[in-house]
Parts: C-alpha cells; structure tokens; sequence
C-alpha cells in the first residue's frame, strides 16, 4: 500500500491518497479522500481502512462533523462502514447510491486486487442540495453528474471556486466500463454532465478541480477540451459506423495496437465499450 497526503489551498483542503501498490499494476492508482472544515468528501477503498484510520485521526476524529460520499464505486466509499459504525459520523450519498450501500454489492477479482476485497454495507442518509461545513464558512452544493456512475455527484464551493468531481470527469476519454461491469458508463450521459457542471461553473475565473487521485486543475478550460475531445470521438466513431465498420475495425483504425486493459478486466473496461457507447449515443449533443 502507498499513502500520500497532499495539502491545498493554504492547508484549507487535506487530500488523503491511497493506492494498492500490487505488483500487477505499473503505476499506482490513487484515489482520494478530502477533509475540509469539519467535512469528509469521499472514504478511500476497503484495502486502504487502516490508512484511512490514520488519516481521520491525524485530522482528529471529533473534528469530522459528516461524511458525503460522490458516489459508490468501491474506491469512494471503503471506509464508509468505519466512519459510520466505529465513529458514529453520518454517512450522506445521492438517492441512487443509498440502496446500493444499503444492499451491498459485489466486484471481480481485478477489482479486489485494486481496491480491496468488500465494501461493508451502511445505512447512508440523502445528501441535501446545499452543505454547510463545521464553521459555516464555506457551503457546498451538491451536483448530480450521472454517467459514470448512476450516483454520481460533484460538491461546489461558489466562492472558493472549488469543485470536488471525483471520477465524473476523466483526465482523457480513452476507455469506458461497459455493460458486462456493474460499472456500466454511458459516454452521452458523461457528456451531458459535464456540460451541465461546465454551464454552471462558466463565471468561475479560477477554478480548481479535484479529480480523486489526480494533481488539481486550475482552469475551466480543462472542462471545455474534454466536451470537445468527447465530440471529436463521437464524430471519428459515427463517421466510421456510417461507412459500415464494425467496432473491431473502428478500434484498429483509431487505437492499433491491442488493449491491455481489455484483456486484464476480462473486456469490462475497453476502448470497444467506449466505441459502442459512442454508437449508441442517446443525448442531443
Ligand atoms: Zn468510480
């Protein structure tokens, strides 16, 4: 396991990053946890709970007034159980991942290696629509992002011009979950959101963006090139489709070489489930 702790903002955001440092993998995958003014955004994943641990007691646990999760994937909300149950802190997710935590739910083994085996169930309550932190000095509002995952929310901070997105938007638009995964992602519906959270966040001249597990980006340009690298794949792939390519030839043409990822997530993550998302394309663009 590697650990980091990244502090923004003069110290007014900690970061908490973990990453499973699993002999499989090349480089980490991180994903982080943030801890501003009384607030948890987001847990780590079940293979990270004992740092996790560490993390909320470097802050102090009776600082921590509330947990709120961006969604449910199992590298958001690990720690959950830990906050809720050992701690007695309130747990908040979007109505649609509220039976998902409530339920439970499981994931294969390239997951597991990843992130750690079991995502212990808890009773989380609705995130409300604004977010007040300890102090009272800062307010959240809470945007429903759907498309990566179905409970997708980003947290806003008007005035600071802070945006915490977790995985609602990608640093690059190569491969997509696909129907096979419990993490089915819609490219339109990714699209869509990012454009809704560009549309409301157009006045923010200096803008930072919190994507788990990523350096801050400063800017909403960082925003608009992903709506237009999303469009430019959606042009490439219905131009193709309309000549009568299949998604294997499409791939060839826009990827060549072989996907590894494809082959090590048993083809739930791919660059063919992003060409079919793009196909499918259901939202007006
Ligand atoms: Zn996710």
């Amino acid at each position: 396991m590697v650990t980091k702790y990244i502090s923004h903002s003069n110290g007014e955001i900690q970061e908490w990053c973990w990453a499973s440092d699993h002999e499989i993998f090349t480089s980490p995958f991180w994903t982080s946890c943030y801890y501003i003014d009384g607030i948890l955004i987001d847990t780590g994943a079940p293979g990270g709970v004992e740092e996790f641990e560490e993390f909320l007691k470097s802050i102090g646990i009776n600082n921590i007034e509330a947990c709120y999760l961006t969604h449910t994937h199992e590298d958001h909300s690990g720690g959950a159980y830990l906050v809720k149950e050992k701690y007695n802190i309130p747990v908040y997710a979007s109505s649609e991942g509220i039976p998902v935590l409530k339920n439970g739910f499981t994931y294969p083994l390239y997951r597991k290696i990843a992130w750690g085996e079991k995502v212990l169930p808890i009773k989380a309550e609705q995130i409300p629509k604004t977010i007040y932190t300890k102090t009272r000095e800062l307010m959240f509002e809470s945007f429903p992002m759907p498309g990566h995952a179905p409970d997708q929310v980003a947290f806003i901070e008007n005035q600071k011009q802070w945006v915490f997105v977790a995985d609602g938007i990608q640093l690059k638009y190569k491969r997509l979950f696909g129907k096979n995964s419990n993490i089915s992602e819609d490219i339109s519906m990714i699209y869509h959101s990012i454009k809704e959270l560009f549309n409301f966040i157009s006045h923010m001249d200096h803008l930072q963006l919190f994507l788990s597990g990523k350096e801050v980006i400063y800017g909403k340009d960082f925003i608009l090139d992903r709506l237009t690298e999303i469009e430019s794949l959606y042009q490439t792939v219905s131009g193709l489709y309309a000549l009568g390519k299949s998604v294997d030839e499409i791939e060839s043409i826009m990827f060549g070489e072989d996907d590894f990822l494809e082959m090590h997530t048993n083809g739930e993550l791919s660059r063919k489930n992003l060409i079919e998302s793009l196909i499918n394309w259901k939202l007006n663009l």
